[in-house]
């Protein structure tokens, strides 16, 4: 199975950008399940340019599939458009827009009943994690931001790894992707099991491939290395050695 690899560019990227930027994804053959999610005003650009082979999402909608809510944007005109996913409750949305549980709960609701898949993101503040509290916090998040016929992508972004450079070590991300999984599988019988766990925060090509073979790591939600199509292919292709690796390795 495919590692999934995404891309969330944030408020960055430039139409006169979008052209070379698939260009260099499309001359490498890749391997991982890509999605591009760029700020709004590029999806069209992006939907035009990018193969059938490499998704592309967009990094919030609204609850509602339509009404007077200036400056938002539907999931139903993002799946018109032609995008597949939406990143959905990541930590900036939560703190810059004050997004709750609720709120996300509410949006997954909506992207998937416009046919949108959900890139769900949790993850603990620094000073939960400091005080212990990471993995409760996380699993608070997962039972409120999730609607009951969920199905989708879950991130795991520590909010103090996101663009500061910092990463969990190895046992931390392993133990809570475990907590991640258990919670799902408790909370969603059917999907839990299988539902692909990705992990972000300060991704890059040094760390992927070791983030990357951790197990229940099933991929990975890059911000910063995804802005430059290289870096975004080398995560690609720790994905790309850590599948096969995950492949070669005797069942019992
Ligand atoms: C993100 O914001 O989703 C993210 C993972 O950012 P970065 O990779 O820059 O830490």
């Amino acid at each position: 199975m495919f590692l999934t690899i995404a891309g969330n560019f944030k408020m960055n990227g430039a139409l006169a950008g979008v052209q070379p930027y698939v260009e260099t994804l499309k001359a490498a053959e890749i391997k991982a399940h890509l999605i591009i999610c760029p700020p709004y005003p590029l999806l069209p650009a992006f939907a035009a340019a990018l193969p059938k082979s490499i998704a592309l999402g967009a990094q919030d909608c609204h609850a509602r599939p339509s009404g007077a809510h200036t400056g938002d944007v539907s999931a139903t005109l993002l799946k018109e458009i032609g995008a597949s996913h939406v990143i959905l409750g990541h930590s900036e949305r939560r703190s810059d827009h004050g997004e709750t549980n609720a709120d996300v709960a509410a949006k997954v609701a909506a992207a998937l009943a416009a046919g949108l898949i959900p890139i769900v993101c949790v993850g603990e503040s620094e000073s939960q994690r400091d005080a212990g509290e990471a993995e409760d916090a996380v699993k608070t998040q997962l039972r409120h931001s999730l609607p009951e016929n969920f199905a989708g992508l879950i991130a795991y972004e520590p909010i103090w790894a996101i663009g500061t450079g910092r990463t969990p070590t190895a046992a931390e991300i392993t133990a809570m992707h475990a907590t991640i999984r258990a919670a799902l599988a408790a909370q969603f019988p059917l999907t839990g099991p299988t539902t692909p766990i990705l992990y972000g925060g300060s991704v890059k090509p040094e760390n992927a491939a070791a983030i990357l073979a951790l197990p229940e790591v099933g991929g990975a939600l890059a911000g910063g290395a995804s802005l430059k199509a290289a870096d975004f292919l080398a995560i690609a292709a720790s994905a790309i050695a850590a599948s096969a690796i995950a492949a070669s390795a005797p069942t019992v």
